[in-house]
């Protein structure tokens, strides 16, 4: 392992993952004169999902690929908001879909998800995907899970055999990261509500080489739980006073990992990133 307390900055990777993405951008339009269009969707208003949308144009922009925003009413019916949906599919100009959660309680979540078109679904959260995740074959991975991959292979450690654990198992974020960690024969743990509640998180965590936290409780890891020289990729992030805040005590723990992510600054300013790689794919799918 490294030297105590590396800061794993999401931003420098992720300029470099930007530059490669640029030159993918720009042979599909040199050979094959596709110009990748990510379509984004909002449902409603939500002041807080402004800042995505804002990174997400930004990040378009930089790379060359065309983004359009589509704003619905916050009452539309789900049978109105599938048929919008529909017309993003059949529209051969859009490349992949991106729709902002939650959705509204009039819109079933399950349903939605199989109702988009697996090739341009831009969070690889359709259950063809998720599926093709399952059997190592993925093609569109979720954002979030992507982004945490990368910040680990970025530190150059071998993860074959190492003691993975994650705490929080959401659909996008601890689920599908234990998947992709067993793919690379982490000895993967998978920490939730249930493990909290029996007082069991500190053990898991302590024999943690890699720490993935995923819950959105500020500070609820200790500093003092971590083993020495561990991974610690904090993807929480909560707001303490006018401070914001990872899920993991950051002074505390740095001083014992190997590799720490920063709240804000680690996980964050990839993950947009991931989803304009997920887009560039499934421009790819429609020339294949
Ligand atoms: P989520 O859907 O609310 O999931 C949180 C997970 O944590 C659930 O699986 C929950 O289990 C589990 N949990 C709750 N209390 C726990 C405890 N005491 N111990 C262990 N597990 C516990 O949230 P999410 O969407 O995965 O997001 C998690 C955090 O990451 C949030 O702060 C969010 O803002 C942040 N986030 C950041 C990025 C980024 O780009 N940086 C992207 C996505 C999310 P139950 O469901 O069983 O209660």
């Amino acid at each position: 392992m490294n030297a105590i307390g590396q800061t794993l900055e999401g931003k420098t990777l992720a300029l470099k993952i930007k530059e490669e993405l640029k030159k993918e951008v720009a042979e599909l339009k040199e050979k094959f004169n596709c110009a990748p269009l990510l379509s984004a969707v909002q449902i409603g208003d939500n002041p807080s999902a402004e800042v995505y949308f804002k990174s997400q144009k930004k990040c378009a922009d930089e790379l060359g690929v065309l983004y359009q925003r589509h704003q619905l009413p916050a009452d539309i019916a789900q049978d109105e908001f599938f048929a919008f949906l529909d017309s993003l599919n059949k529209d051969k100009n859009v490349s992949a879909v991106f729709v902002q959660m939650p959705l509204p309680k009039q819109i079933d979540a399950r349903q939605f998800s199989g109702h988009m078109f697996p090739d341009k679904d831009a969070e690889g959260m359709h259950p063809e995907n998720l599926g093709r995740l399952f059997f190592g074959k993925a093609r569109i991975i979720p954002c979030t899970a992507a982004a945490v991959m990368e910040l680990l292979k970025s530190t150059g450690v071998n993860l074959y055999g190492k003691e993975a654990v994650i705490v929080g198992h959401s659909e996008i974020v601890g689920k599908p990261l234990s998947l992709l960690l067993l793919e690379q024969f982490a000895t993967t743990s998978v920490c939730h509500i249930a493990t909290g509640e029996r007082g069991l998180t500190q053990e898991h965590v302590g024999k943690a080489e890699v720490l993935v936290v995923a819950v959105g409780r500020a500070h609820l890891i200790k500093g003092s739980w971590i083993k020495e020289g561990a991974i610690v990729v904090d993807v929480g992030i909560n707001k303490l006073g006018d401070k914001i805040v990872g899920d993991v005590e950051f002074e505390e723990a740095a001083k014992r990992a190997s590799w720490i992510t920063p709240v804000p600054g680690g996980v964050g300013p990839l993950t947009v990133t991931m989803l304009m790689r997920n887009l560039i794919e499934a421009a790819k799918l429609k020339i294949k």
